[in-house]
């Protein structure tokens, strides 16, 4: 029990070691269940698996891939939704078959049967390998925003005007333009991933980075409940890690 802590030198080598961690997880099991982020924290990561998949060192024909989160509201094609994200960055570098990944549509009509659909395929998958995590600013995981309840599912959810501030970066600085509700996987459904793995860089990232490790376990802080999870690694740079007081490094 307990989080371990691997604290590299710069972005780039955080991003190495995630796509090092993502890799080896595939190559002890082919059938790996992973569930994926989007945002700026994990390009790198995507980037360097793109590169192995190039040149064949990845094989994901028999792996699946969860989607953690998406903006609701988007259309598919929109270059912010996540879907495009999940395309660009990942999808069209790797082997994944279509029928093997389960992204969150942005626009559907009955948001609850679609959201139980969701868990119902998670469940069927036989749960997460790994879940692949960033976090935010106010220290939430996918897109359960601070007061999230830990025992939380696959639902619709409002973002923290946090969030929609740091997020509008993505949107030209118009945080007008940043979708005010988003679907993520729920927190016990994280918790429930045999692995999880966030990542996180930057000095803006380094206070929830230190409640998340050493502040309390409690839902206005969703990224501690990892504290109690059996195998949770963060991946995270000096900078990210500078306010720990432990000595991580
Ligand atoms: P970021 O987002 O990687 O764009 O900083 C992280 C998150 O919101 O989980």
């Amino acid at each position: 029990m307990g989080v371990k802590v691997c604290v590299t030198k710069d972005y780039d080598a955080m991003s190495r070691t995630a796509a090092y961690i993502v890799a080896e997880t595939l190559r002890y099991n082919p059938c790996s269940v992973f569930c994926m982020p989007t945002g700026g924290t994990p390009k790198g990561m995507y980037e360097d698996l793109s590169k192995m998949c190039g040149c064949g060192a990845l094989d994901f024909s028999d792996a699946t891939i969860f989607h953690l989160d998406n903006y609701y509201g988007l259309t598919a094609g929109h270059p912010q939704s996540y879907c495009t994200y999940m395309k660009e960055h990942f999808l069209k570098h790797a082997n994944v078959k279509r029928g093997n990944v389960c992204m969150i549509d942005s626009g559907m009509q009955d948001m609850e049967d679609y959201c139980k659909s969701i868990d119902d395929r998670i469940y069927r998958a036989g749960g997460f390998d790994l879940c692949v995590l960033g976090i935010g600013t106010d220290g939430h995981i996918a897109f359960n925003m601070p007061g999230s309840p830990f025992d939380s599912r696959t639902r619709m959810v409002e973002l923290s005007e946090q969030t929609i501030r740091d997020n509008s970066r993505f949107f030209d600085w118009k945080t007008e333009d940043v979708p005010r509700r988003a679907i993520t996987v729920g927190t016990a459904t994280i918790m429930e991933s045999r692995r999880v793995m966030l990542l996180a860089n930057g000095e803006r990232k380094a206070d929830a980075v230190a409640a998340a490790l050493e502040g309390p376990v409690t839902e206005q802080v969703p990224a501690s409940v990892l504290q109690k999870h059996e195998d949770a690694l963060f991946v995270i740079d000096k900078a990210a890690a500078s306010r720990l007081s432990s000595d991580f490094c």
